[in-house]
């Protein structure tokens, strides 16, 4: 069976970016809008990775795709990380308006796949499934719940939830502010534990002079 190189090559690049979805446990529905593969196909790759791969065990995500917009805002670090998603998707053009329009699936998948492993590196953090970056792009596109806001503060931009009333702050200055007052919280924390248990002050609590003197 003769088979041309641009059929081949095709072929080729689809197979690439469905196992490049599949290390990122995406939907068989995401790969297979991507890439055009059918859904059986899409399944032997998954069954050939599993096998080739048992180091690296997938999880396979089944039942509806994410769907709630209140989970980009549910708490500063999640939010943090959809603003810098956001950001990502701009720097890599997911959403000029020409790429909208006339997106060539193949292609997008993998400026796609490009943006979301950047920010995984980026963030260090993996709290922003592949699927929930998909969704927020998603609404990004269709510019739907989600809306942007200005900090007075620090000046950054970041996500806002535009159906509730409720009034989030900058997840960007909240994490700071977490971040300088941990050991407060932590310390206060073991004393109410203390107390509640009806337990003395600790030893160590009481500094090393005082012990010697
Ligand atoms: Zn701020």
């Amino acid at each position: 069976m003769h088979i041309s190189n641009e059929r081949y090559f095709d072929d080729r690049q689809r197979h690439d970016l469905a196992l490049r979805m599949i290390r990122h446990e995406a939907r068989t529905c995401t790969i297979r809008m991507c890439t055009g593969l059918t859904d059986d196909r899409i399944r032997r790759l998954y069954q050939t990775y599993a096998t080739n791969m048992p180091a690296m065990p997938l999880r396979r995500h089944r039942g509806k795709s994410p769907r709630q917009i209140a989970f980009f805002t549910r708490n500063p670090r999640i939010q943090f990380e959809a603003s810098l998603l956001a950001s990502m998707f701009t720097a890599f053009g997911l959403l000029e308006p020409d790429l909208r329009e006339t997106p060539n699936p193949l292609c997008y998948g993998a400026l796609f796949c490009d943006a979301y492993e950047t920010h995984l590196q980026l963030s260090g953090s993996s709290g922003m499934s592949f699927e929930h970056a998909w969704f927020l792009l998603h609404l990004l596109m269709r510019n739907t719940g989600l809306g942007t806001l200005r900090c007075r503060q620090c000046g950054g931009h970041f996500l806002h939830d535009r159906t509730t009333v409720v009034k989030r702050a900058c997840p960007g200055c909240k994490l700071k502010t977490i971040r300088r007052r941990p050991r407060r919280k932590l310390a206060e924390r073991a004393r109410r534990s203390r107390d509640a248990l009806g337990l003395p002050i600790p030893p160590a609590t009481v500094p090393a002079a005082r012990l010697e003197a």
